[in-house]
Order: structure tokens, then C-alpha cells, then sequence
């Protein structure tokens, strides 16, 4: 990782007509559209599309799906000389893994305060901790790739809306006493220097976090779990787990996985292997939007390179990326 706000007036084309189909459960509502040409698409490393699952493997870890979740399971297990096949039934990074708001930080939806109240400090100081070195996994897997893959930039602002400045210090206070975080403090007239907007007062900055290509990420947990001996499929469905005595067997598309375990990672993809965990799950649509490139006018108005979001309840959040667009999102 290195040099911050270093924009490049480069030129994004669409790189192909991407029209994945969708599978079996065409009709379901919940299905998400991946037939889109992305900004992560348009910018893309990838190894050559691999080929299907044909016949029958074995392996001691089956895994199904091919997002951040999988991938990262994949990799973590290949680094511990397990044998793993992954499944993928369009191409890696397909589902929100490979199209989402790009923002790596610690902590969880439920506000820290609301933690401790359901669980107690212990845990949740357990819980944080165990997320923040999710981040720094996240941090060492991200090493060795060249800076315009996978693009990760430390430091995400957390803006107060609003004209007043709230009580930040206190907050940050505590999350660096209790969580050992290294927040740190932005006054309304430091905002106010890098942000042209009346929007924002003060401001809580986190080195910690980062912003990235998510897709070039995958592709590279894929590249380097591959290199230890993990083998993945795309455009392979898998259907059905069939458990037998002291095994499993994926039906996919084509061919079978036979496994001592088999890890789910399909998220609310409309595909389901487990209808139990299906129907625990519930689907929420969310978006990013890419603007054009700003070239000047994105200096004019943000004097900053890190990514931001803000305190309202349903945040805006933002980042300028290298090429002067900024990709925005809200949740
Ligand atoms: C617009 C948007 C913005 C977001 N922004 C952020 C953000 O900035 N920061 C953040 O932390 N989170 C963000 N999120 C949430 C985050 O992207 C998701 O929580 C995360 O990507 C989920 O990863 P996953 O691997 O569980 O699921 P997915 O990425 O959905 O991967 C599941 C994979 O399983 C495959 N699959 C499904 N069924 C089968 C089957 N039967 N056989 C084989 N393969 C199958 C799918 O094709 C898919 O590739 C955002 C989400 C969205 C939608």
C-alpha cells in the first residue's frame, strides 16, 4: 500500500457485454442482477475464466460460492495444507462481493454501545478485537499485489452531519481505551479545509480502515490459493449435499465434489443448496453509483483521498477513485 491521492486521468471502457444467466430459480425475486457492467468489471485482473467442474473430485473442504466469504475461506484454508475445491456457479466475485462500496473496517452494523449492553464489555471487546484482525488479514492478503489492483488505501472519515460538533472526543476516547483503536479527531474547520460541503461539522478519522477493489481482491486470494494447491470451478452450480457416512457429495451441474466438510457461502444468492439457511436469511437491496470522471472538479471539492462516510442513520458513503470518479453508495 502506498502514496494517497494519486489520481490518474485514466480512461474507463467497457470491457466486454457481460451476460451471465442466471440458474434453475430464474422467477425468484431475491435473485440479483449480474448480467451489469460494473466499474469493477471495467477494471478488472483476472486469471482466464476456469473451467467448469467435469466429473468427480475429492477434497477435504468443499465450498460453495465464490464471493468474499468463500474466497477467503479458501485461501485461509489452502494456507493451512488443507485440500479445498470452491464452486462457483457464475464467475468469482459475481454476487455483492465484486460490486459493492469497497469499505474495509472493523466493528460491526450494531453500534459498539449496544454490543456491550446485549453481551457485556468482555465480549464485545472479544467480538471487536476478532473483527479488527479480519482487517489486518485482509491488510497482509492485500501486500505484494501492485498498487492499481486492488488499490487499498488506508483511513476512512466519519463525518458528523449537521451544523454542530458533536461529542466525538469522548467517543473517540473510549473506542481507543477500551478497543485500542487509533481514532483520531477532525474539528469542523479541518472538515471544512478538505471538504467543500456545509453538510459536515467535525469528523472522526480512522487509519485503520481502508478502501479497495473488492473484485482485484478476489482474484487474488484466488491466484494465491491456487498457488498452494486449491482448485476452483466456475459456471458450476452445486445443486444438492447429499451426506453419507463420513462424507459429502455436492451434485453440481456437471460433475460431483466428494468432502469430509462442506462450508455455504452463497449469501441471499437465490440459489439454494440448504433451504434451512436459505430462509433464515433475509435479502436486503443496496446500490453504489459510479459518477463520471470529475477530473478538476474532484479536487475542487475534496481535498482529500480518503473514503467517507457519514452519521446518519442511513449513512451516504463515498470515495474517489484514481481514475477522478467517485463511487457512492448509501445504506
Ligand atoms: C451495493 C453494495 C455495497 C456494499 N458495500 C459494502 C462495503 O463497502 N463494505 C462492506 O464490508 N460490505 C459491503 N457490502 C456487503 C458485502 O458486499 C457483502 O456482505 C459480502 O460481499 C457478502 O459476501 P459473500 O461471499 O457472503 O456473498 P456473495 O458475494 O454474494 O457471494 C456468494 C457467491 O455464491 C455464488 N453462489 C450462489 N449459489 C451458488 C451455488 N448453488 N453454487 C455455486 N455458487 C453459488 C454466487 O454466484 C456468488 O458469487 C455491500 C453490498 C452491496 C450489495
Amino acid at each position: 500500500m502506498k502514496g494517497l491521492y494519486n489520481y490518474e486521468r485514466i480512461k474507463i471502457e467497457p470491457k466486454r457485454e457481460t451476460t451471465l444467466k442466471l440458474s434453475s430459480t430464474n422467477d425468484d425475486k431475491r435473485a440479483m442482477k449480474i448480467d451489469t457492467d460494473t466499474y469493477y468489471t471495467q477494471t478488472e485482473h483476472r486469471a482466464n475464466l476456469r473451467s467448469k467442474l467435469y466429473g468427480t473430485v475429492e477434497t477435504d473442504i468443499c465450498i460453495i460460492g465464490g464471493g468474499l466469504a468463500g474466497i477467503n475461506t479458501l485461501l485461509e484454508v489452502s494456507e493451512k495444507n488443507i485440500s479445498a475445491v470452491l464452486l462457483e456457479e457464475n464467475r468469482l466475485g459475481s454476487g455483492a462481493s465484486g460490486r459493492n462500496g469497497g469499505f474495509l473496517s472493523a466493528g460491526y452494523y450494531v453500534p459498539i454501545k449496544r454490543l456491550e449492553g446485549r453481551l457485556g464489555r468482555k465480549y464485545a471487546q472479544d467480538l471487536y478485537r476478532l473483527s479488527a484482525e479480519g482487517i489486518e488479514i485482509v491488510r497482509r492478503r492485500c501486500q505484494n499485489s501492485p498498487q492499481t489492483e486492488i488499490d487499498a488505501e488506508p483511513g476512512i472519515v466519519r463525518m458528523s452531519w449537521g451544523k454542530k460538533e458533536n461529542n466525538l472526543k469522548a467517543q473517540i476516547d473510549y473506542m481507543n481505551s477500551i478497543y485500542e483503536t487509533k481514532l483520531t479527531y477532525w474539528s469542523k474547520s479541518k472538515v471544512a479545509e478538505r471538504y467543500s460541503s456545509k453538510k459536515y461539522s467535525d469528523a472522526i478519522f480512522n487509519p485503520d480502515a481502508y478502501q479497495l477493489h473488492s473484485l482485484n481482491y478476489i482474484h487474488k486470494c484466488a491466484v494465491d490459493a491456487e498457488s498452494l494447491g486449491a482448485k476452483i470451478f466456475e459456471e458450476t452450480t452445486a445443486i444438492s449435499i447429499t451426506k453419507r457416512k463420513s462424507s459429502y457429495i455436492v451434485c453440481t451441474n456437471n460433475g460431483h465434489v466428494k468432502a469430509n466438510t462442506v462450508v455455504i457461502c452463497t449469501s441471499a444468492c437465490q440459489n439454494h443448496v440448504n433451504t434451512k439457511l436459505y430462509n433464515a436469511i433475509l435479502p436486503i437491496g443496496t446500490y453504489v453509483l459510479l459518477t463520471e470522471p470529475l477530473f478538476d472538479r474532484l479536487t475542487e471539492a475534496i481535498r482529500s483521498p480518503y473514503a467517507v462516510s457519514d452519521s446518519r442513520r442511513v449513512e451516504n458513503y463515498y470515495r474517489p477513485l484514481r481514475s477522478t470518479q467517485i463511487l457512492w453508495g448509501e445504506e
